[in-house]
């Protein structure tokens, strides 16, 4: 059956310094299934150039070579592609099997690419390796068989699509004449077994093993003739038809893995040194989010869960109402106010009955207390016998104070103060139920008042001297001295203290204030933040170098592969199978590389917390989740972005070339 025909072929290479060169000239001839067709000519006579026209590796030429009645030349580059897979079958002179596959893997590679089951792939590629005498080979890699064997599997993987043509370029070029009997036996079969094969060939010994002779002269065919018959085989093996589909993506990264694995050393290093990036990025954040939560459980925890604190304003003087610099009288008015606020005093910070009952009103407040806080310094004093002390802070009690931080005795009940126990100590050893005299500046006017001491207490974060007594003693003492206690905070009590943290936000929308030590640590949480993901950003600047690294790895990668790839292209792999194979590469690059610097961050986590653990008693590395996954994505897409470009080189690779290489 006629199934290829060559039409007036003419080949002109463009040569790099202008010229042309014309390779092939007016060729024409037609070929039948069942022929073993010679090709035989002088080295550079334009043999390799007409097999690579004919198997499709390169569309530009002049005339026409139809395979089943369709110009090659007219083929999509998909078309181009089935017909690698399905069509053609190429046998080399140098083999040029894939180093890193055994050989089934070998031999199914044209399988692989078109997306044939696993199972129908090893059982074809087991069957067609016994048939070419290596059956006991099946897992060897090609480095470890003879030039024979290598060029039996390369038999073998021609034959896997059941194509209908195999080009055989020098097939026995580099053996011995012992396996190239061998060899030629094998080709001879095919041929018997209804395939068209075209041989290129040095030998005329070789020729003379064929059903016909085609001699190329300096790019002419000068004869073509007719140099005997090949019995059919009696019994053809029938093979199930199979459909070439386009590779899956799963094949592509298992042939990455493959690859990598080959270059484990190499690969191991580039994600080692891309995986030190990595664990700083992740390290300086959970740094950051160690050291902060630190200091917010230390300012949490000796206050009750489920009391928030509310002022009229912020005890923190606003950065950005500065006045300016040559508004004096404005200057002063601030700075009252920054006062009034820290002290406490003033009217602005009196809550008003309208504001206690909005406070009132937000959801989960199960109780509100009113509360006076008032710092001063010099005005205020406490005295017991000849022992003077001064008050710096003089607050009312509230379910703020914990039982836990009460050292001795109770809280204060009526006519009673709780003193903080640095000032208790100062007065007496066992002050706890004696009675002490306060001298308070209510308004400019100096008051004395006798309270018995209930207690006393200790506030972490807090040395100032404390006296603490009970709201409507205070205000008492107030009305006994004609003034109205206004409270000046106010304490909110909810039942379930999950509920806090939506109290605390409202309260702000409302817009009144929380405690100092919130507006505090808000403000050092917000620097650590900050802090920690400018550092996480300079950390980043490393990555820029392992990006570059994975870069130029994968470069010399596909200069190493560049046979290889042209193997592939001679295959039917199309150039996103073959862009896909390389970004495959990067992507388990940057996998590794992201789950390794995990690792290290966990394992220097590890270490650094079990030091400030037992120095501190507290850990200062603090890694979530979603570090995790932010370390590993940020790996994946750098090395990724770093393959784009090694992979694009590797798809644009010309085959012809590619294969010509050395
Ligand atoms: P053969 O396989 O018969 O030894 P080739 O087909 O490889 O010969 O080459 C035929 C002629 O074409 C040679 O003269 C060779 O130098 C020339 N040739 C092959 N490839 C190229 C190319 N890419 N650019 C220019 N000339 C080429
Ligand atoms: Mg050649």
């Amino acid at each position: 059956m006629e199934i290829l025909k060559l039409k007036n072929v003419v080949k002109i290479y463009k040569l790099a310094g202008g010229g042309t060169f014309e390779a092939l000239k007016n060729i024409n001839a037609t070929f039948s299934t069942g022929e073993l067709v010679s090709i035989v000519g002088e080295s550079g006579s334009g043999k390799s150039t007409l097999m690579n026209l004919i198997g499709g590796l390169d569309s530009d030429f002049e005339g026409e070579i139809s395979y089943r009645g369709k110009n090659l030349r007219d083929y999509t580059a998909q078309e181009l592609a089935d017909y690698h897979k399905k069509s053609i079958g190429f046998i080399f002179q140098n083999f040029n099997l894939i180093p890193h596959l055994n050989l089934i893997d070998n031999v199914a590679l044209a399988m692989t690419l078109s997306n044939i089951d696993k199972e129908t792939r090893v059982k074809r590629a087991k069957e067609l390796l016994e048939k070419v005498g290596l059956k006991d080979h099946l897992y060897k890699k090609p480095g470890q068989i003879s030039g024979g064997q290598k060029q039996r599997v390369a038999i073998a993987r021609a034959l896997i699509n059941d194509p209908d043509v195999i080009i055989a370029d020098e097939p026995t070029g580099a053996l011995d004449a012992e396996t190239t009997d061998n060899v030629l036996a094998l080709i001879k079969e095919i041929a018997q077994s209804g395939k068209l094969v075209l041989m290129v060939t040095h030998s005329d010994r070789v020729a003379a093993h064929c059903t016909r002779v085609l001699r190329i002269d300096n790019g002419k065919l000068v004869s073509d003739e007719v140099t005997g018959k090949l019995e059919p085989l009696a019994t053809k093996v029938k093979y199930n038809a199979i459909k070439v589909k386009n590779m899956s993506l799963f094949n592509a990264i298992r042939l990455a893995f493959l690859n990598m694995k080959a270059k484990l050393g190499r690969n191991t290093l580039v994600a080692f040194g891309t995986s030190i990036g990595i664990m700083a990025v992740v390290l300086m954040l959970s740094i950051g989010r160690g050291v902060t939560t630190y200091i917010k459980d230390t300012m949490n925890s000796y206050t009750d869960p489920n009391v928030t604190e509310v002022h009229r304003q912020s005890m923190m003087p606003d950065p950005a109402k500065q006045p300016a610099m040559d508004d004096h009288a404005e200057i002063s008015r601030i700075q009252q106010n920054n006062m009034a606020a820290l002290t406490g005093s003033g009217t602005d910070n009196d809550f008003t009955t309208k504001d206690i009952t909005k406070l009132k009103a937000i959801k989960h407040v199960d109780r509100l207390e009113r509360g006076y806080s008032t710092l001063s310094l010099g005005t205020n004093s406490v005295s017991y016998g000849d022992k003077n002390a001064m008050i710096m802070t003089l607050q009312t009690m509230s379910s703020n104070i914990t039982k836990s931080s009460i050292v001795s005795g109770n809280a204060p009940k009526k006519d009673e103060v709780l003193l903080d126990k640095g000032t208790a100590d100062l007065l007496a050893k066992n002050i706890v139920g004696k009675e002490v005299t306060f001298k308070l500046t209510i308004d400019g006017k100096q008051i004395e008042q006798k309270l018995k001491v209930s207690g006393t207490y200790e506030q972490q974060g807090s040395n100032f001297s404390t006296a603490i007594v009970r709201y409507s003693d205070l205000k008492d003492i107030f009305a006994q001295n004609g003034q109205t206690l206004k409270p000046n905070v106010v304490y909110l009590y909810t039942k379930n203290k999950n509920n806090t943290e939506k109290i605390k936000n409202e309260v702000k929308k409302l817009g009144f204030s929380g405690s100092m030590q919130e507006t505090m640590t808000e403000m050092f949480t917000q620097m650590m933040d900050v802090i920690s993901y400018v550092l996480a950003a300079i950390a980043a600047v490393s990555l820029v170098v392992s990006a570059i690294m994975i870069l130029v790895v994968l470069n010399i990668s596909v200069v190493e592969r560049t046979k290889e790839i042209g193997v592939l292209k001679a295959l039917g792999a199309r150039r996103k199978d073959i862009r896909r194979i390389f970004v495959s590469e990067a992507f388990l690059i940057g996998l590794s590389s992201g789950m390794l610097g995990v690792v290290l961050t966990w394992v220097l986590q590890v270490l650094v917390n079990h030091f400030t653990i037992a120095q501190f008693e507290v850990p200062v590395v603090m890694m979530t989740t979603n570090y995790i996954l932010t370390g590993i994505m940020i790996s994946v897409v750098i090395s990724m972005l770093a393959g784009l470009l090694p992979a694009d080189r590797a798809s644009k690779l010309d085959p012809v070339e590619a294969l010509r290489k050395e």
